[in-house]
């Protein structure tokens, strides 16, 4: 038996990386995956070979949400767990970065959220059911230098979270946020490390001395999907070797 049997499972940026390793082990499960992504052909080319549903759905479009959820709604009558997993990574500071960039970190990592609970939550809320899971970050649980929008909008992550758990929580519908660490995806070697020293870093703000695999986020997001989980919400559940301890 799986720890997600008969479950209807909708995880954004799901071409690769941590929605990777959660699409593909929430139907190891036993879950009915849906993957989207802006990521066409990884998508598709990862859901052909786990046995899910690609869908393209850009977290920013409103429509494309409401199409994806009339989709899901339509095949399976049901949507038990959402994943608002995608994300971008964005250097600079306050006073350097112009607002086009401060917006577009902002529409994609908040008010992809945002549109992604809004979507989801009446056919939860109907069926008194529901997880929806929040990838924030460990930039959501401190400050930090030289990444602006990225720290603001994943603390907005955090606030959304907690705001839209209590609208649900008397209609068994659970909110949660994960907050990783230094995760080995693209992000983290392209985008977030780019340029330094990768062990220094590692050995300097990791007391575990080590990054983690996507593996080790989605089997906390396992446990957050699936009924283990069931008193939990509102909650924020770190990922992340220690990091935030220092
Ligand atoms: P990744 O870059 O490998 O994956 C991100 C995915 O999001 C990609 O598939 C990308 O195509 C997709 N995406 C980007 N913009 C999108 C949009 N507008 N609409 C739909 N999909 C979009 O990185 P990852 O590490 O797997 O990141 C997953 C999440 O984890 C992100 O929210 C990220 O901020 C967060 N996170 C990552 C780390 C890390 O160290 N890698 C640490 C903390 C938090």
């Amino acid at each position: 038996m799986g720890r997600l049997d008969d479950k209807i499972c909708i995880i954004t940026g799901a071409a690769r990386g941590q929605g990777e390793a959660e699409a593909r082990l929430f139907a190891s499960e036993g879950a009915s995956v849906w993957l989207t992504d802006v990521l066409d052909a990884e998508g598709e080319a990862v859901a052909a070979d786990m046995g899910g549903t690609y869908r393209h759905l850009d977290v920013r479009d409103e429509a494309a949400w409401a199409s994806v959820v009339d989709d899901v709604m339509s095949t399976h009558g049901q949507i038990d767990v959402l994943v608002n997993n995608a994300g971008i990574f964005s250097r600079g500071r306050h006073f350097e970065i112009s607002v086009d960039d401060f917006n577009r970190v902002m529409d994609i990592n908040s008010t992809g959220v945002f549109l992604g609970m809004r979507a989801v939550s009446p056919h939860m809320r109907d069926a008194a059911r529901g997880s929806i899971v929040n990838i924030s970050s460990v930039a959501g649980m401190q400050g930090g230098i030289n990444a602006f929008a990225y720290f603001t909008s994943k603390w907005a992550v955090r606030g959304m979270t907690k705001a839209a758990a209590l609208e649900n929580g008397r209609r068994g519908v659970r909110v949660n946020s994960i907050h990783p660490g230094l995760i080995d995806t693209d992000m983290l070697q392209t985008e977030v490390l780019e340029g330094q020293d990768t062990d220094r870093t590692v050995n300097q703000f990791v007391p575990m001395g080590r990054t983690a695999s996507a593996l080790e986020v989605a089997n906390l997001a396992l446990f957050l999907a699936s009924d283990d989980s069931s008193y939990c919400t509102a909650s924020e559940f770190v990922v992340d070797g220690g990091m935030t301890a220092l």
